[in-house]
């Protein structure tokens, strides 16, 4: 299998964030990619190559263009206005105050218009950062496009929690949801994002919200107890034309893997019987036992289980780094589902 990489992801590193109530070196670091891709290289998985940069285009088929704008010129901005360190938003809207239909005008304001959190600030260099993890994701899928059975977007900064235009949960661009349209805007008319991270993948959710062509599939931590909060309940379904195409799995803390395997294998059948022609994996592997920010228990040697389930819808596939927090094991656990999947 064909990885996709560029040592261009260290051009994002927020350094810090706050968790809960302490201010701590980020968990979303560049270590993490480079621990994946010595896994990678370790086991022999296959090429490594440097996606290409692409035209704008292909993420505004997914982003809007003022929120791409937003991103980009966020940082220059910031120091007009005369602050140093890192772009963070502080303040966001409330239920009881109005919806803004149109981004307001003041920066701070903006911040908080076009994001939903401060897991990440933007720093200088987030916006090439998260151009090239697109990039990753456009060069992984124009692969499977050109026939290879599967390939695999070692994409950092993550993108599962990225809408259309907001930013959240170390998420700038949504390399899955951009990855999805390439699928369709080539050929594809139905692709199923199985996303299996941890989290809700709640910005894939968002921008595929009223669509039939593509279904998501999402397996979490309750949004009861757990990030993103607010969206992931079950009862989530989709909208208008996209009515039953969100399937949404939340599980509670603890889930240990006869439980999440039983959910796996709900959405396995729901996405076999959509039919889809081509399948995003969301390869999150934060559902570890070791997990540091996350609250389930599977095994490294379930990663391998996943991995040879996911083989077994016989598509062409495209696996798209999300998250996975435990340094240590997160190279073996990524690369397990790879493994799994060739090995099948
Ligand atoms: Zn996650």
């Amino acid at each position: 299998m064909k990885t996709f990489y560029t040592a261009d992801h260290h051009l994002h590193h927020s350094g810090m964030e706050l968790s809960f109530g302490r201010i701590v070196e980020t968990f979303e670091k560049p270590e993490r990619a480079e621990i994946v891709l010595r896994r990678v290289k370790e086991v022999g998985l296959g090429p490594v190559i440097e996606p290409p940069a692409y035209d704008r285009a292909a993420i505004e088929r997914v982003h809007t263009p003022d929120y791409l704008d937003f991103l980009q010129n966020v940082f220059a901005e910031w120091r007009a206005a005369g602050r140093d360190g890192e772009v963070w938003p502080y303040s966001w809207r409330h239920r009881s105050m109005p919806m803004l239909d149109a981004p307001p005008a003041s920066l701070d304001a903006r911040l908080s218009y076009y994001s939903f959190d401060m897991a990440g600030s933007i720093t200088e260099t987030t916006w090439q950062a998260a151009r090239r993890a697109a990039d990753t994701a456009l060069a992984g899928a124009d692969a499977v496009l050109s026939g290879e059975r599967a390939a695999f977007a070692l994409c950092r900064p993550p993108g599962h929690h990225a809408g259309r235009d907001f930013f959240g949960g170390y998420c700038y661009l949504n390399n899955a949801a951009i990855a999805a349209q390439r699928f369709l805007d080539n050929g594809h008319a139905r692709v199923a994002i199985f996303d299996v991270d941890y989290h809700h993948g709640n910005g894939t959710q968002e921008i595929f919200y009223d669509r039939d062509n593509v279904l998501l599939a999402s397996l979490h931590g309750d949004p009861d107890f757990e990030f993103p909060f607010h969206l992931g309940y079950a009862r989530e379904r989709g909208a208008g034309r996209g009515e039953g195409f969100n399937l949404n799995y939340p599980l509670p803390a603890g889930t240990g893997w006869l439980e999440w395997q039983a959910a796996f294998e709900d959405a396995h059948a729901r996405i076999g019987a959509y039919a889809p022609t081509a399948l995003v994996i969301s390869l999150g592997v934060d559902a570890f036992k070791e997990d540091p920010i996350s609250q389930f228990k599977l095994e490294s040697e379930h990663f391998l289980t996943i991995g040879r389930r996911i083989a077994d819808f016989a598509l062409p596939t495209l696996f798209v780094m999300e998250g996975g927090y435990a340094v240590d094991a997160l190279g073996i656990n990524a690369v397990n589902v790879l493994q799994g999947f060739e090995g099948a």
